[in-house]
């Protein structure tokens, strides 16, 4: 977990709005800290300390995980790739998809995204069920990437996530 500090910034950004988008969820809204300049500094800035000096592209997941990934990428001195819900990505792509509690989901990214052989950071705002990481490690893995790891803000520990992400370093600022 983060300092202290951090911590307080995190709590204070991250808003509980029960029964959205459905009834039963209760939705981590990181609205406010996105908006509070401090706050995004500080969480870009850890989200990628401990990658520092070993990632070529940071993969960010449509939507706040895009932009979560592009300060995390400007300060890692790396690149930005879209993953985006199928239909979205204009070029070739690779594409992967998930089961949901009702019907499937569909991830895809550019095949062209990187150069094989590329180290690949994965950034999203929460970790739920681990489905959506999944499918993107599966992505950059089809590209010809290595995953050095799966850098989120919130990790809902409860729908252990992590637990389909074996083999890839799961960071996590908090946990709820
Ligand atoms: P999952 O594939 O289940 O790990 O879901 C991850 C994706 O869904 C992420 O892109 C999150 O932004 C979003 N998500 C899932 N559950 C929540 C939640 N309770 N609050 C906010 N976002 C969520």
């Amino acid at each position: 977990d983060a300092p202290a500090d951090l911590q307080r910034l995190i709590e204070a950004g991250i808003r509980d709005v029960p029964d959205f988008p459905e009834p039963g969820v209760v939705f981590k809204d990181i609205t406010p800290l996105l908006a509070d300049p401090a706050s995004l500094k500080a969480v870009a800035e850890a989200m990628a300390a401990p990658f520092a000096g070993r990632v070529d592209a940071v993969a960010g997941l449509e939507a706040r995980g895009f932009i979560l990934a592009a300060p995390v990428a400007l300060e890692l001195g790396a690149g930005f790739v879209p993953v985006r819900k199928a239909g979205k990505l204009p070029a070739k792509t690779y594409r992967e998809s998930y089961d949901l509690e009702y019907g499937t989901a569909t991830v895809e990214m550019h095949v062209d995204a990187f150069a094989p052989g590329s180290r690949v950071l994965i950034v999203d705002d929460v970790l739920a069920t681990g489905g959506t990481g999944r499918a993107a490690v599966e992505l950059v893995r089809r590209a010809g990437g290595t995953v050095v790891g799966f850098s989120v803000l919130m990790e809902l520990g409860f729908l252990t996530g992590r637990d389909r992400l074996t083999g890839v370093g799961v960071h996590a600022l908090t946990e709820a």
